[in-house]
């Protein structure tokens, strides 16, 4: 190539390299019910990422009637934990895909100090980093009526609440017209021992995050557009 063609080169493709510090590596904390997958839609399209939630993943493979869907099926209904190895490798592989290059937002992942510390491994491996831990922190009081109350579209997958983001077609979504439906595991029973395990299993992550110097957290008693503001601000401020 002449120096002129490498010029050339250079200019047509400048605009489609995208540069290290433009890109979000992102993961949502936060207990049952606090607001981790509304808020993941919005902060995926403001920064342009994909939002990978595990547990979205899980019930995308319990509906197609996979092996992992299978596995899966019981421990979620009964509100335990998917075994890490089963969750790393959805992971791993999510990771790896195209699409991820230009940043990622992982939702209700990790859940343990061992699926924190194997990701730190599978980062390392592709020599990338966590630019932020956000921690949406919300009173246990509030999350059982938080998860109870909580409907999603079975066609496009948007999150309403009952009583507090209602949709505005009543039992179908505003959006897409897609009929609303109640996660078998969003009951009393069940979301009780999803807090208790979250408790248990979960929340040790803030400490592991702050130890790394990521974590930001917000008040997720606020509004849901509140909590969002707070997210953009905190992620540009820092
Ligand atoms: P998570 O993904 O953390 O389990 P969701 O984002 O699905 O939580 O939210 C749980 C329920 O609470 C949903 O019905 C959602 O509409 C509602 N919700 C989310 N954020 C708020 C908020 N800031 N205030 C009131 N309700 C909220
Ligand atoms: P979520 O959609 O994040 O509320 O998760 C629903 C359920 O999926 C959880 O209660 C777990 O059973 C399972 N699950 C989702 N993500 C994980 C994870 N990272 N590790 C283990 N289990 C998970």
């Amino acid at each position: 190539m002449t120096t002129q063609s490498v010029q050339n080169f250079i200019k047509i493709h400048q605009s489609n390299i995208i540069k290290d510090f433009d890109i979000m590596r992102l993961i949502l904390l936060g207990p049952p019910g606090a607001g981790k997958g509304t808020q993941a839609l919005s902060i995926a399209k403001e920064f342009n990422i994909p939002h990978i939630s595990t547990g979205n993943i899980l019930r995308a493979n319990i509906k197609q009637g996979t092996e992992l869907g299978l596995k899966a099926k019981s421990i979620m209904d009964s509100g335990l934990l998917v075994p890490d190895n089963l969750v790393m490798e959805i992971v791993e592989d999510r990771l790896k895909q195209d699409d991820c290059k230009r940043g990622f937002l992982l939702d209700g992942f990790p859940r343990t100090i061992v699926q924190a510390e194997s990701l730190d491994n599978i980062l390392e491996k592709l020599n990338i980093s966590l630019n932020f831990a956000i921690n949406i922190q919300v009173d246990t009081s509030v999350l059982v009526e938080r998860a109870v109350g909580r409907r999603i579209c079975k066609e496009c997958g948007a999150t309403y609440h009952t009583i507090f983001n209602p949709s505005k077609g009543g039992d179908v979504c505003e959006l897409c017209s897609g009929k609303l439906y109640q996660r078998p595991d969003d009951n009393e029973k069940t979301v009780s021992k999803r807090i208790e395990v979250y408790i248990s299993e979960t929340a040790p992550l803030i400490g592991y995050y702050q130890q790394q110097g990521i974590l930001v957290t917000i008040d997720g008693h606020q509004s849901i557009s509140k909590v969002f503001e707070g997210i953009a601000k905190l992620l540009r401020r820092n």
